[in-house]
């Protein structure tokens, strides 16, 4: 779908995947203005394709649309454009049962000037990819480095937005994480408190069966851990939305106060913390038996084998 000043929301349609022309001089190519969803589509037992919670992944575009000075796609638009692609792919059968189709809706500034201001012409697509699980033979613990030289964002920033900068500015601490043995990265906010991964949300379950989470305006509401917090609740779990400083993670871990942290998004949708590497110390962090029984009820959900009690899935073929 393409949009202009004026012309609103105009010319969608479903393309051959292939090369897009850009003008040199396209808005993104020099200020980042763009935006991105992340969503997967399952196909259920009978042949049914659903995706999960769409309307949030539509809302959080908008949201991060506002913060670009990019124009909202209204949310029927992004649903429908999940429906035009799908049925065009009708035919898609996943190789594997554990195979999920990700599709990755994006819109960009494609109006080709060299000042700086808000591009007056944005294109919107969705591209789809089957992918395969995140962790292969079943999830197990992932390590991570904690970035001590690096932010993600900062207060005021796009840090809540989806948008590629922010992805970019964790590339380096990402790589820096790899070179020291660790599966992905964890930042701070300024005040040392802990944000979230490269691309995933952390949740710390104590002692008493509290679950906690760090909320902030610089970190990505996900849609994975507002689902699993949800689920917990209705298993009877005290769910809190606060700050985590890193010493009340350390200190929660030596004492046994925190009795399990992990990791969620909806590539992994869980992935349990085995370890906390930074450059002077390394915590190993105790597993427990929530975060993966919380990750078969939302998988369970997703691929149709367990009622959709919240009303979460969305049909999109037929
Ligand atoms: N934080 C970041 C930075 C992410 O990229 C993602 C993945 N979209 C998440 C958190 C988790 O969000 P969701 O559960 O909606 O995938």
């Amino acid at each position: 779908i393409c949009w202009s000043v004026g012309g609103g929301w105009h010319r969608p349609r479903v393309q051959p995947y292939g090369p897009i022309a850009l003008d040199p001089a396209a808005a993104v190519l020099h200020y980042g203005q763009e935006i991105f969803e992340g969503i997967k589509a399952y196909r259920h037992e009978d042949g049914s394709i659903h995706t999960f919670r769409p309307r949030q992944n539509g809302l959080r575009l908008q949201r991060s649309a506002r913060r670009l000075a990019l124009p909202e796609l209204p949310v029927e638009y992004f649903i429908e454009s999940l429906k035009a692609l799908i049925s065009v792919d009708g035919a898609w059968v996943p190789a594997a049962a554990d195979q999920s189709l990700y599709l990755r809706p994006f819109m960009f500034a494609k109006e080709a000037f060299l000042g700086v201001r808000p591009a007056n012409k944005v294109n919107y697509y969705v591209i789809a990819s089957p992918v395969g699980p995140y962790f292969k033979g079943g999830a197990k613990p992932v390590s991570i480095w904690l970035s001590e030289d690096y932010a993600r964002a900062g207060k005021g920033g796009t840090g809540a937005a989806k948008t590629g900068g922010n992805y970019a500015a964790s590339l380096l601490p990402q790589a820096e994480a790899y070179e020291e043995g660790c599966d992905q990265v964890v930042f701070l906010d300024q005040d040392g408190n802990v944000e979230e991964l490269g691309g995933m949300n952390i949740v710390f379950v104590y002692k008493d069966g509290t679950l906690v989470t760090p909320q902030s305006d610089s970190i990505l509401e996900g849609i994975t851990r507002d689902s699993l917090l949800q689920l917990a609740a209705d298993r009877g779990h005290k769910v809190v939305g606060r700050n985590v400083s890193l010493s009340e993670w350390r200190e929660g871990v030596a004492s046994g106060d925190i009795v399990e942290v992990f990791a969620c998004g909806t590539a992994a949708v869980v992935a349990p913390i085995g370890l906390l590497k930074g450059k002077s110390f390394f915590d190993e962090q105790p597993l427990g038996p929530l975060a993966m029984s919380l990750r078969e009820e939302l998988t369970d959900i997703q691929y149709g084998r367990r009622e959709d009690t919240h009303d979460w899935l969305l049909r999109l073929d037929g």
